[in-house]
């Protein structure tokens, strides 16, 4: 199993958390992960399956797509739009949507609900299960260039305030009425960025300058 999309983007959610925000859905807290993902990232499927549910839930998912196997299954929820339908198979890594904010959402994120079979509906979670350390993928690292945009537990509350996610400073703003969480460090991470790409493109140069000089030599020989 893999993370549902290529790239990293910052868990801004993890399983059980927000206790008092999913008390109100008869669960003990968040019944899966959310990443940070901005509105039209490429989501892949997580494990191979069949494409059981693809609908819109307006007060919960958004749009979501549920994929099954024999094994396990995933749901995919907030999404933009399908690239599959229901009754599709699909293989692990294979794309199968673009995300964004549809539902009870209050900012462009995946929520990614996990479980495995036998399931067990009883469990507070209404059978989904914390798939983190099932991911077959390393740690993520950077966050987006743009500013993190986030689920913060169904709680506009949170505006102004400040929070520190993996050693990462936030504060909660309010953008064209939804709720992001902006941070500081990402102006470092795209100088760093920015800088490598200097780099690539000063060797490409000095290399294409190298083979004009050998095609040159070349023809002076002929
Ligand atoms: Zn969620």
């Amino acid at each position: 199993m893999i993370r549902p999309f290529k790239g990293t983007f910052r868990l801004t959610q993890g399983f059980g958390e927000n206790p008092a925000s999913y008390a109100k859905f008869g669960m003990k807290g968040h019944n899966g992960l959310d990443y940070g993902t901005p509105t039209n990232t490429q989501i892949i499927a997580p494990h191979s399956g069949k494409v059981i549910e693809a609908s819109f839930d307006a007060n919960g998912y958004g749009n979501y797509l549920k994929i099954e196997n024999a094994v396990e299954g995933s749901v995919l929820a907030h999404l933009a739009s399908f690239q599959v339908k229901v009754g599709d198979t699909v293989s692990e890594g294979q794309p199968i949507g673009l995300s964004d904010n549809t539902g009870n959402s209050t900012g462009p994120h995946l929520h990614w609900g996990y479980y495995l079979f036998p399931r067990n509906r009883q469990n507070g979670y209404v059978g989904f299960i914390d798939q983190l350390n099932l991911i077959s993928m390393p740690a993520e690292t950077p966050p987006p260039l743009e500013g993190l945009a986030i689920e913060v537990g169904y709680n506009p509350t949170f505006e102004g305030q400040d929070v520190t996610v993996n050693g990462v400073h936030y504060k909660a703003i309010k953008v064209d009425g939804k709720l992001v969480w902006k941070t500081e460090p990402q102006e470092d991470w795209k100088k760093k960025y920015e800088d490598e790409v200097a780099v690539h493109k000063a060797t490409k140069l000095a290399l294409e300058a190298s083979l004009t000089k050998i095609a040159n030599a070349k023809t002076a020989l002929n």
